[in-house]
């Protein structure tokens, strides 16, 4: 039985209007100003998400904490963080949750009475859409294919929700013992272990399911990340990529008859989970899922606020 997700805490006084954006490199597309928007519009909200791409502005990532300092004085309520800007951001915050501060990673800062508070709605992200996705699967052991950014967060999710074994396998084996190491540190000695990936067959073969975590199957990154051969009738297949919604991999999953989960969710519940953050109302999930669909469905040009 998996128990439920930590729910994110402290929810704020109602206010009359919301200033919120996202830091990060690259984020022109991203599809975060519409789901916080339109999730805020349908509560009557009036609030604001802007994207602050260090990219446009010419700085490098160690700039994010002077970005924030500019957004505690004109007034920011929130903000999200993305690459490459996750863990950086950690120096410059007045608290972090204790989760985050665990898996090293800020996604989420809420800017309250000239306090920042650092947040991670990646993990809590996936843990709600996997025990929306996949309720029962068996969780003794399970394969995580990718050890970064988005690995890390998946990964704690993984064992807070009662994974008794995590194998992570990563083209970049630092990468994956690092992770591992990590996690046995928070969850005990023998939860997760580094696997080398000439060594995936045999760890699958003895997996309840998979977790795909690396950008491959991503519109601009085609293709399977493992072997059509390694995947198997009953292995439960969960994916992170989320545009497009329905990947390579997640296809040949299907057809072989493996339950699967896919990254939309994950992107919709931690973008939910932050709005709860800056807002304190509850967000309507099923509204936003409903939202990332036409989102990742809609020409590029309709797709950013
Ligand atoms: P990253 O670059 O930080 O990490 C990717 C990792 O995958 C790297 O360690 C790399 O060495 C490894 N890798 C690449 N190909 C591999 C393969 N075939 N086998 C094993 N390992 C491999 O990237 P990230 O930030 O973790 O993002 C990964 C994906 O997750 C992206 O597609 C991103 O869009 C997606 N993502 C989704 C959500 C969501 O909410 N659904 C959130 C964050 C990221």
């Amino acid at each position: 039985m998996m128990p439920a997700p930590p729910m994110p805490s402290t929810p704020p006084e109602p206010r009359s209007s919301y200033l919120t954006g996202l830091i990060g490199a690259g984020i022109g597309p991203s599809l975060s100003p519409a789901l916080h928007e339109r999730e805020a519009d349908r509560h009557g909200l009036r609030l604001l998400y802007r994207t602050i791409d260090i990219d446009e502005l010419g700085v490098g990532p160690e700039a994010v904490g002077q970005l924030l300092r500019a957004a505690r004085a004109l007034g920011f309520d929130g903000l999200n963080i993305t690459h490459p800007c996750k863990q950086l951001v950690i120096e410059h915050l007045d608290e972090v949750e204790p989760a985050a501060a665990a898996l090293g990673a800020v996604n989420t800062v809420v800017l309250r009475d000239g306090r920042t508070i650092g947040h991670n709605t990646d993990a809590t992200g996936f843990a709600r859409s996997f025990a929306r996705g996949l309720p029962g699967v068996a969780i003794r052991h399970v394969v995580q294919l990718g050890a970064g950014g988005a690995g890390a967060a998946v990964a704690h999710a993984l064992l807070t929700l009662g994974v008794d074994r995590l194998s992570l396998a990563d083209t970049d084996p630092v990468r994956a013992t690092a992770l591992s190491d990590a996690l046995n540190s928070r969850f005990g000695a023998g939860r997760a272990s580094a696997v080398a990936m000439e060594r995936l067959a045999a760890r699958l073969a003895d997996a309840d399911g998979l977790v795909h975590a690396t950008p491959t199957g991503m519109a601009g990154h085609p293709g399977l990340p493992l072997p059509a051969g390694l995947l198997r009738p009953g292995l439960w297949v969960a994916e992170v990529v989320y545009r497009p919604l329905d990947t390579e991999l997640l296809r040949l999953a299907r057809e072989i008859g493996c339950p699967t989960l896919d990254g939309g969710a994950m992107a919709v519940f931690q973008a939910a989970d932050a709005f709860r953050l800056f807002t304190g109302r509850e967000p309507h999930t099923e509204r936003m899922l409903a939202d990332l669909a036409d989102l990742v469905g809609a020409p590029a040009a309709q797709r950013t606020a």
